[in-house]
């Protein structure tokens, strides 16, 4: 019989998959397998460092010189050896021996010195240098260490490295904070305001400041901390300026695990439409969508974002709709769907010291980033579009901040939802006399239900910071993609004697870059940033092959067919999916509309402009739109806010052409003005 056409179409068919991936185990106490035969012959302790610099990111030296007489740049692991000898992984000295076995004590030793003997030591534990193997089996992991001059194969040696790891993942650093201000700054006392207009501001009754005087304000739950230079006073009123980071600090200190609390949230668009997508939208037409779609053009992506924060997390929203309609004004058809993007519990170790008198001449940067990222979506329809998200502060410690930026990246052809979680650990560092440390480790974790193509990716920005608003540097930043992309074929048989095939193969992308966007380290040596893809189709621990047939599944996943689907991850060109994929390292664009502040409070009768921290390339202040949703409250004319009647309300800031819209809370206040106060 002849199969039905419209079968093939957009029929629904639920495909429910449910599955994790477990990494090896955590914690302390663990057994490591004793070496055996199982991984092979044994390791050179060349070969050991090198597994070990690979895995705890120990691979970029500073120095020029060779480390040790007998390893060159020769050698495979010439960089890990370096490094490691830099970090203090292994000792400095005249020889390395690279070639000799490398034994039980060795192995443990230089494990437990990469998890950073200091911190070890920080952090509580009972730690003798010169014992450090018997450390690692009394607090790491079981091993057997009666003979601790046994060599180690390649399978004993990851796992000594993975628990090493691990562990190191679980400590935490007590918090080392001192900060030596320079002379004459003054710390803010209660009641010193700053206005939302970014250049006035209210002092503290009973208190004495001068022009000229320096402030420093601590962060508080909606912002980070500030540093203003006092440019005029008038009664209680006064005017700033910000203050410069060398301006207010001689010396900065700042060590620990911090609980990341996301102080200000931005949304990249509010309600706004974006048209980001066709360029995306035609590159994966090519290679993954069903040619029928050729007949379509997207003619809009509509996308509203918005974003909640609270304490250690941060989630994003968008819902957009996509509006297709076929060249040939046959058929039309729609897309939509939600998208929801949290990163969740974070927690950042961090590690600043500055030079005496030279703020940004740091002797040490380090940054491991702890956070989960969850993301589910539902589409229904073709889509494909770069939706930005937006950004968020997270306070660490004083001028200690990172700036994190979210954008998702979609395409979709056909009915699915999706959600993944990824428990991820950042590492990114450099020390004085050393090289750019950096490791990125994942854990993630799938659910997926589809009838399709599908990539669904969130790409996110740590960065790193230390300043004030626009007097603010970047230290250390990093850039991780990852998600889920997953590829169908289609294909029927329409005289009827084959069944309709659909091939699908889902596999979890992680791409990853340290010091993409200049910093500070890139300022010290242009050569300490880096990218890589971490897993594509072939290394990713989560890979999926289903085969349908007639909307049923095949056992096995095999295709009965007697000319069966070849299902390629390839252009149609022939080469690998993942180097073409649109999304590679594209550089996050959150050009959009930031405010000083995005609370603003007013007396009755008093009026206060806004402040601008940016507006988007090609856009100027003066076109912007203001729209008060309760004008009871207040109004606004040319970016000035004016107090109307006590209440709260939110102003709606867009550009012109509705591309960017940000939103300030504003409360009046009564007027509390003293009758009798004369200002002097
Ligand atoms: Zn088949």
């Amino acid at each position: 019989m002849r199969r039905n056409y419209s079968k093939i179409g957009r029929t629904l068919c639920a495909v429910l998959l449910l599955f994790a991936v477990a990494l090896t185990g955590c914690g302390k106490e663990e057994d490591v397998a004793t070496s055996g035969t199982a991984g092979g012959g044994s390791l050179s302790r060349a070969e050991y460092i090198g597994m070990l610099g690979d895995r705890f990111g120990y691979d970029t030296y500073a120095s020029e010189a060779d480390l040790f007489t007998d390893v060159t740049s020769a050698n495979a692991y010439y960089s890990q050896i370096q490094a490691a000898a830099e970090w203090q992984v292994i000792d400095s000295g005249e020889a390395f021996n690279p070639d000799g076995a490398a034994t039980l004590s060795f192995a443990l030793e230089s494990a437990v010195r990469a998890v950073g003997t200091d911190d070890i030591a920080a952090s509580g534990a009972a730690i003798d240098m010169g014992s450090l193997a018997d450390f690692y089996v009394s607090n790491i992991a079981q091993i057997d260490l009666s003979d601790p001059e046994a060599s180690i194969d390649a399978a004993t040696a990851a796992q000594v490295i993975d628990y090493a790891k691990n562990y190191g993942f679980h400590l935490e650093i007590p918090q080392i904070t001192e900060m030596e201000l320079m002379e004459g700054v003054k710390t803010a006392q209660e009641g010193i305001r700053l206005n939302a207009d970014g250049a006035t501001g209210v002092l503290p009754a009973g208190e004495s400041y001068s022009v000229g005087d320096i402030v420093y304000l601590d962060a508080t739950d909606t912002s980070l901390a500030r540093a203003v230079l006092i440019t005029g006073i008038e009664g209680e009123s006064f005017t700033f300026e910000e203050a410069s980071l060398e301006e207010t600090y001689a010396y900065l200190n700042i060590q620990g695990s911090f609980e990341g609390t996301v102080v200000e949230a931005v949304s990249a668009s509010d309600g706004t439409n974006v048209n980001l997508g066709q360029e995306i939208y035609d590159e994966m037409k090519a290679y993954n969508m069903r040619s029928e779609d050729g007949d379509y053009t997207l003619t809009n992506l509509a996308n509203s974002a918005k974003v909640d924060k609270s304490g250690n997390q941060i989630v994003f929203t968008a819902k957009f709709d996509v509006q297709k309609s076929a060249s040939n004004d046959r058929v039309k058809a729609s897309s939509n769907g939600q998208l929801v993007v949290g990163v969740k519990n974070i927690r950042a170790d961090v590690k600043y010291e500055s030079e005496p008198f030279r703020i940004l001449s740091p002797k040490v940067v380090e940054c491991r980033l702890h956070f989960d990222t969850e993301v589910s979506s539902e589409l229904h329809g073709s889509v494909a579009a770069s939706i930005p998200l937006g950004e968020a502060y997270i306070q660490v410690w004083g001028p200690l901040n990172i700036k994190l930026m979210l954008t998702a990246h979609l395409g979709a052809d056909g009915n699915i939802s999706i959600s993944y979680t990824t428990k991820n650990v950042l590492t990114t560092g450099w020390r004085k006399g050393a090289g750019l440390n950096k490791s990125f480790d994942s854990t993630p974790s799938v659910n997926f239900e589809a009838d399709a193509t599908l990539t669904a990716e969130a790409t996110l920005l740590a960065d790193l910071r230390i300043g004030f608003k626009k007097a603010s540097y970047s230290l250390t930043n990093a850039q991780v993609t990852s998600g889920a992309v997953a590829v169908g074929k289609m294909e029927a048989d329409l005289l009827g004697d084959q069944p309709t095939c659909l091939d699908l193969q889902l596999y979890v992308p992680l791409r990853w870059g340290v010091n993409q966007e200049g910093c500070l380290i890139t300022d010290i040596n242009k050569n300490w940033k880096h990218s890589a893809v971490i897993w594509d189709s072939g290394s990713s621990p989560v890979k999926l092959h289903m085969h349908l047939e007639d909307w049923e599944r095949t056992s096995g996943d095999v295709c009965t067919r007697t000319d069966p689907i070849e299902q390629e991850l390839t252009t149609p060109e022939g080469e690998p999916l993942e180097e073409i994929n649109p999304f590679d390292f594209e550089p996050l664009e959150f050009d959009f509309i930031e405010l000083v502040s995005y609370a603003m409070y007013l007396d009755e009768g008093e009026s206060m402009d806004i402040g601008f921290e940016s507006i988007p390339e090609g856009y100027s202040q003066s076109d912007l739109k203001y729209e008060v949703q309760d004008s009871a409250v207040c109004s606004v004319s040319n970016g000035k806010v004016s107090g109307n009647a006590p209440g709260s309300t939110v102003v709606k800031i867009s550009t012109s052409d509705g591309m960017f819209t940000v939103s300030l809370a504003v409360t009046v206040n009564e007027d509390y003005s003293v009758e009798g106060f004369e200002e002097l």
